[in-house]
């Protein structure tokens, strides 16, 4: 059979590469990968047996990156690590209309910061196989948590033997990276933000594992001790990172890691504040990270450091990550950037998403209003395309 090419039109194509916004733009693609660009206002040459999507009332992005998030849980109804706890067919359920939020806000492909029961990797299935739709995933199995840490649901690992073998497992069950919890959290009452849980000698039998298997570390990371041991040991994102200080951000920078920020879950009125503010613990803890967040990001924005954003289950809420970077500082081209072409360098999958070039597959988004205008704007997705076929969901 053969395929017929598809003509993408769009009002104005976005690339996320950086370049000037293509007036008229327009993409064709061949099945699900893009192979050519440019402006209907040039001179092209196109061919003529093309199937048409007309997409030129609308702004076109490329999908949206989700740097941190998980499935199965809802900030919103509290207690997050009670609700990882639950039966993991009950996870795997609640999972379902959570990714269908994510892909209608226009995620494309999100990286899954830790489920227990490995309910990550038969979801991520699921969606492969096309039993449901969602966005492309990446994956980190069970996180490894020392006992006296934060974010123990079910699985505790302590000691470098255990450590090893949990990165082992998680790299054989198809993990695409290995995430550690090292430093207390906001959502908990039991650690403070800068508790150590790990020596540098366990971070570095988890770095040594994902390594080998040409994988990375992601770590849970507020500040302090911690965050310290992971730049030293390797670990090469640093998720939240609220508490940084301007020491370790000059050997971010020189190491060249990525910091991901999380900014809704601890904002938005239905984040953690919706509920887990009974516990006077945790709202102060949020109270501070709140102030603190909002002057460090000031600080790692104009370091001109990697940074990239992740709801952290605030599912659907990619558009409101992007208003608060906005707010700390960051342009609006280099806050898109922060979920399409960096998303990708910091995922290790800038070869085949993160921007619409040629090559790349055709994973778009297409918004009613200009996001360059207003970040507001990204709120405005009306069509999700992932690998050329359109995926937004009726809910
Ligand atoms: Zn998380």
């Amino acid at each position: 059979m053969i395929r017929i090419n598809k003509l993408v039109k769009t009002r104005c194509l976005i690339d996320g590469t950086g370049q000037e916004p293509l007036e008229n733009g327009y993409i064709l693609l061949d099945g699900e990968k893009i192979i050519e660009t440019g402006s209907l206002n040039d001179s092209v040459n196109l061919p003529a047996d093309v199937e048409i999507i007309d997409l030129s009332n609308y702004y076109l992005l490329p999908g949206l990156i989700d740097c941190h998030t998980h499935l199965s849980i809802n900030p919103e109804k509290g207690n997050q690590l009670a609700q990882m706890r639950m039966p993991a067919t009950n996870n795997i359920l609640r999972s379902i209309p959570n990714i269908y939020k994510c892909i209608n806000s226009g995620v494309t492909t999100m990286r899954v910061m830790g489920e227990e029961y490995y309910i990550d990797i038969d979801v991520r299935e699921a969606i492969e196989r096309g039993l449901i739709y969602g966005p492309r995933l990446l994956v980190s199995g069970i996180g490894l948590v020392a006992s006296n840490g934060h974010g123990v649901a079910h699985t505790t690992t302590d000691g470098r033997e255990e450590v090893r073998k949990l990165a082992r497992q998680n790299l054989a069950r198809g993990a695409d990276l290995i995430k550690m919890f090292m430093t207390g959290g906001v959502s908990s009452e039991g650690s403070s933000l800068d508790f150590c849980g790990y020596t540098a000698k366990e971070v570095a039998v988890a770095v040594e594992e994902a390594t080998r298997a040409g994988k990375y570390v992601a770590a849970h990371a507020h500040g302090g001790r911690g965050l310290d041991l992971y730049i030293q040991e390797g670990v090469r994102t640093l998720e939240h990172a609220a508490f940084t200080d301007e020491k370790q951000l000059e050997q971010i920078i020189e190491k060249d890691l990525w910091i991901v920020g999380t900014f809704s879950i601890l904002f938005h009125p239905e984040g953690i504040e919706k509920n887990d503010f009974s516990s006077p613990i945790i709202r102060d803890k949020v109270l501070k990270a709140r102030k603190k967040v909002a002057e460090n990001f000031n600080m790692i924005i104009e370091s001109g450091a990697n940074l990239v954003v992740g709801t952290d289950s605030m599912h659907g809420k990619i558009a409101y990550e992007l208003e608060c970077l906005g707010r700390f500082g960051a342009g609006n081209i280099q806050a898109i950037q922060a979920v399409t072409k960096n998303a990708a360098r910091a995922c290790q999958i800038e070869d085949k998403l993160g921007t619409l070039e040629k090559g790349k597959l055709a994973d778009f988004i297409a918004l009613r209003e200009n996001p360059l205008d207003d970040l507001k704007n990204m709120e405005t997705v009306e069509h999700v395309y992932k690998g050329g076929k359109e995926v937004k969901i009726n809910i």
